[in-house]
């Protein structure tokens, strides 16, 4: 039985979930009569299991709900602070508070079903994947959204600031490692296409990014370090004309929060565009996948 081609490890049945361990990898599962090579194809999304994807599915059906409600809760308070309607007080700030906490564990959620681990790649997976990456700088996030509601409670300006630097790194860590994850996921579709499209968003909220900090710091060194209008909270719009340092200074920031602001606004538009390309990726290979469950397995060759 010291076979060397036989199953050494704990691998399940994509059809039925029997144990494969100890089976000759070029025969049929005994349960359901499955070719055991599919179960044996770790990568490929359709002959994943159907219950995972599912479940990746759903997290970007809520990623693109949260999108959506983001879109029009933006373009509810734009049209109202434009109107002139008074809007800032301390209860649309508790409000706004409660509102951003159940967006942010709903994100959370949806974020944790995506990156859901793969069972068929429990073992293989490394420590330092994009998935696992992904996760810790949403839960880092998280600490970090916390500690500014704290900070903004009880703590110095200064300290919400500092927490707002920490949080925006984490979030170009998770856009990064998310990313990244995502454009795995879509080259084990496969789909190139996406793929390549992933990575291009990728590097250009890169690359905006970083001359969006280059920008502020050149600017508060220019400007002496005034301060005055720039608490705004980690990752928000900037202030609409909030009281820069001078009248010069302050036109500067106004363009550069416009062009931003322009540009944010077509990154965001071309997320959703994305999440949605994704589900239905996902929605595609996940038919395939269930047509396995059922028994009607496709003709296509494995490749
Ligand atoms: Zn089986």
């Amino acid at each position: 039985m010291s076979d060397e081609h036989v199953i050494t490890r704990d691998i399940y049945c994509i059809g039925c979930g029997y144990n494969l361990r100890n089976l000759d990898p070029s025969g049929a599962c005994p349960e359901c009569g499955m070719p055991i090579e599919r179960s044996l194809q770790t990568s490929i999304l359709r002959f994943a299991s159907p219950d995972w994807l599912r479940n990746i599915r759903r997290g970007f059906n809520l990623v693109i709900f949260i999108f959506v409600m983001n879109l029009l809760l933006g373009v509810a308070v734009g049209v109202s602070a434009g109107g002139g309607a008074p809007v800032v007080g301390g209860s649309f700030f508790a409000a706004s508070n409660v509102i951003g906490l159940i967006s942010q564990l709903v994100y959370i959620w949806a974020i944790f079903l995506i990156t859901a681990p793969d069972p068929r790649q429990s073992v293989t997976e490394s420590p330092r994947s994009w998935r696992r990456l992904t996760r810790m700088f949403i839960l880092a996030g998280f600490a970090c959204f916390a500690a500014g509601l704290l900070a903004q409670e009880f703590a110095s300006m200064i300290a919400f600031m500092a927490i707002g630097v920490v949080a925006n790194l984490i979030q170009l860590g998770l856009i990064f490692c998310g990313l990244s994850y995502l454009q795995t996921l879509a080259e084990r579709v496969p789909d190139p296409k996406l793929a390549k499209n992933t990575a291009t968003m990728k590097w250009a909220i890169m690359i905006m990014m970083v001359l969006l900090v280059v920008f502020a710091v050149v600017f508060l060194v220019m400007a002496g370090v005034g301060l005055g209008g720039f608490g705004a909270a980690p990752g928000a719009a900037p202030p609409a004309g909030g009281g820069g340092p001078g009248p010069a200074a302050g036109a500067v920031v106004a363009g550069v929060s416009c062009f931003v602001g322009v540009l944010g606004f077509a990154v965001f538009i071309l997320g959703i565009v994305l999440f949605f390309r994704y589900r239905s990726a996902i929605g595609r290979a996940l038919k395939e996948a269930e047509s396995y469950d059922t028994g009607h397995p496709p003709v296509a060759p494995l490749t």
